[in-house]
């Protein structure tokens, strides 16, 4: 299956000169969607993850079926306030400022093995910072998978040392 052909282009969102990549499409196809989530599945289960985790918002899409594939946990990672009990946070920078995210302090156990899915890697800062929050709660980061992958943007450079999966490339 091309799960290209499931990606819409769309020019000038959410601003001008940004060619955005929209992964509804293939969500929305049953068939599309269930062969990415096998794809992912296939990767867990060659890494052997205990775990995955998921940024906000587009991680929990590919994320939890992986989870739930595995019977295995999801954790999510999420903009500051969202978390209800105690959490830790690590801040990243983007074009213009920077940006925190979030995980619950006891949500990685001693030994976990982690999946990190996300749909899409562009400079790669928000799965360097999911790194970090993993890491520092003594997580072990067995490998990244991205939906897709921006090869321009050079996001691989921030996650060296990492073993990394992309279904789609542009
Ligand atoms: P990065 O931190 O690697 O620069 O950006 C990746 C993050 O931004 C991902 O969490 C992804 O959801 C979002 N993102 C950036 N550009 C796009 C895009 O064109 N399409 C989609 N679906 N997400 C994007």
């Amino acid at each position: 299956m091309n799960l290209r052909d499931y990606i819409a282009e769309v020019p000038n969102f959410p601003k001008k000169g940004i060619l955005f990549r929209d992964i509804t499409p293939l969500m929305s196809d049953g068939k599309a969607y269930q062969f990415a989530a096998e794809e992912f599945t296939k990767y867990a289960k060659e890494k052997k993850a205990t775990v995955i985790v998921g940024p906000e918002a587009r991680g929990f899409i590919f994320g939890c079926p992986v989870a739930t594939n595995l019977g295995i946990g999801f954790i999510p990672v999420r903009k500051p306030g969202k978390l209800p009990r105690e959490a830790i946070s690590v801040s990243y920078d983007l074009e213009y400022g920077s940006n925190h995210l979030c995980m619950h302090k006891d949500a990685i156990k001693p030994g976990d093995r982690v999946l990190v899915i996300d749909d899409l890697l562009a400079t790669g800062g928000t799965m360097e910072a999911t790194v970090e929050l993993v890491e520092k709660l003594g997580g072990n980061v067995v490998g990244l998978a991205f939906l897709i992958e921006l090869s321009d943007l050079n996001g691989r450079d921030k996650l060296q040392n990492h073993d990394i999966l992309t279904l789609i490339k542009y």
